[in-house]
């Protein structure tokens, strides 16, 4: 790392420990909410640290960190619980390369700013892991779209502004094909039915949306006819990246933590960490956490050196899946140290057990994750995809 990258690192960490962290347990205990002006604080706090939309070039006012870079600051987002590293917003990076200049005004710009929020709804009740099952259509009628279709899952609703929409072309030169499209919420015809609650206690929803003849002018269109699954796989490599991160960052709390409950924690009067049971388990707990983070800077470092496409789209399936469940293990441990106590919901260890959970779900699950590899492994070889080849 250079002196720059541990700075970012330094730096993040502090605003989670000082700011973030202290407010854990009052969001567990307010439905994942804290109060407004404290979130207001965190927002302003993290675009002041250089934080807020990290992702996105200078030019458009975003922060241009290397992959490295927004690995370590996710990394540190990850340590805290209840999804109050959410202050850090990233704006859809692949946008800039794509997006009209009008687009770019209207959304991305201010989406980089923090004036206006993204959500993204792709996922339908017959289309998870098979994006290609969607039912969504959307039809050229004049010099508009008339979109249709059923949405779940969609993730920040509540606090977005715009939708980016996904459905197939019905009719025209493309029919059949994926596109995505701009679509603000308050379009007519866009319905809310349902926020359904979820295993974490996060103050964004997860809404289930209607679109009802939703019209919007064809200058909503991401891109060309046909391209809407390309963003969607950029968008996943990003945020399985990510969540790599933010699992690395999970696992190293859960167990600085449950290593010093376990050297103070006394029974048959000795401190529990003395017994072999408990070491063990914190011992593969650093394992994990180790080769997690291991796979995780290195594939950062390799996007930065520019790796094939084809690659980081492997390694970054086999990041977030080695990851998600080395922290799903680690936190099954940690509740197991702290015993009883890691059962409540004051506990980090339990706030983790249920939240990390998701990370094997989303952006595509442990199958799908390991599906892409088997498939990739087939067609190019391990040299290749380990980066042996490629100079990496
Ligand atoms: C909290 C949360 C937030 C989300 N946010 C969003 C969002 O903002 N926008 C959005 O569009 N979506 C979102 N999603 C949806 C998420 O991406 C999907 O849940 C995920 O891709 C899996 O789809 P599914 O739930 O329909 O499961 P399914 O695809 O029905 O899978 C069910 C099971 O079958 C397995 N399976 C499926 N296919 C295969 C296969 N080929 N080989 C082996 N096993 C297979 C799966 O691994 C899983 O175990 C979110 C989901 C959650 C839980």
């Amino acid at each position: 790392m250079t002196p720059e990258d541990r700075e970012i690192q330094e730096r993040t960490r502090r605003f989670v420990d000082d700011a973030l962290i202290p407010w854990e347990v009052h969001a567990e205990e307010h439905e994942g909410r804290i109060p407004s002006e404290t979130h207001e604080a965190h927002v302003a706090k993290a675009r002041e640290l250089g934080l807020a939309s990290m992702n996105m070039p200078t030019e458009l006012g975003g922060g241009g960190f290397t992959m490295l870079q927004q690995v370590l600051v996710s990394e540190q987002i990850g340590r805290v619980t209840n999804a109050l590293g959410w202050c850090v917003h990233t704006p859809p990076a692949w946008a800039p390369s794509v997006c009209t200049p009008e687009q770019l005004e209207r959304w991305i710009v201010p989406a980089v700013r923090g004036e206006r929020h993204e959500c993204y709804a792709i996922t339908e009740e017959g289309a998870g892991s098979d994006v290609d099952a969607i039912e969504s259509t959307a039809t050229r009628d004049g010099d508009e779209y008339v979109l249709r279709g059923t949405k779940m899952h969609v993730t920040s609703y509540n606090t977005a502004d715009w939708i980016f929409f996904q459905a197939k072309l019905a009719g025209g030169d493309h029919e059949g094909e994926h596109a995505l499209f701009f679509v603000d919420k308050d379009t007519p015809g866009v319905r809310l039915i349902g926020e359904p609650r979820y295993s974490h206690t996060y103050p964004d929803t997860h809404a289930l949306l209607a679109f009802d003849d939703v019209r919007v002018p064809t200058s909503h269109l991401v891109g060309a006819e046909g391209d809407g699954m390309s963003f969607t796989h950029e968008w996943f490599r990003y945020e399985r990246l990510m969540i790599a991160a933010r699992c690395c960052g999970a696992m190293e709390r859960l167990i600085d933590q449950a290593t010093a409950f376990a050297k103070e924690r006394v029974q048959f009067g000795q401190p529990i960490i003395e017994f072999q049971a408990i070491g063990h388990m914190l011992a593969d707990s650093l394992i994990d956490l180790w080769a997690s983070r291991l796979m995780t800077y290195e594939l950062a470092r390799g996007i930065d050196a520019g790796i094939d496409v084809k690659i980081q789209h492997a390694q970054c399936s086999m990041a977030k899946l080695h990851a998600s469940e080395a922290a799903g293990r680690v936190a099954d441990r940690a509740v197991q140290i702290f015993g009883g106590r890691g059962y409540m919901r004051e506990n980090v260890a339990e706030r983790f057990y249920r939240e990390l959970r998701v990370d094997r779900i989303w952006e595509g699950t442990s199958e799908i994750q390991r599906n892409i590899v088997a498939d990739q492994l087939a067609k190019r070889g391990a040299r290749h995809l380990l980066g042996e080849e490629s100079g990496a």
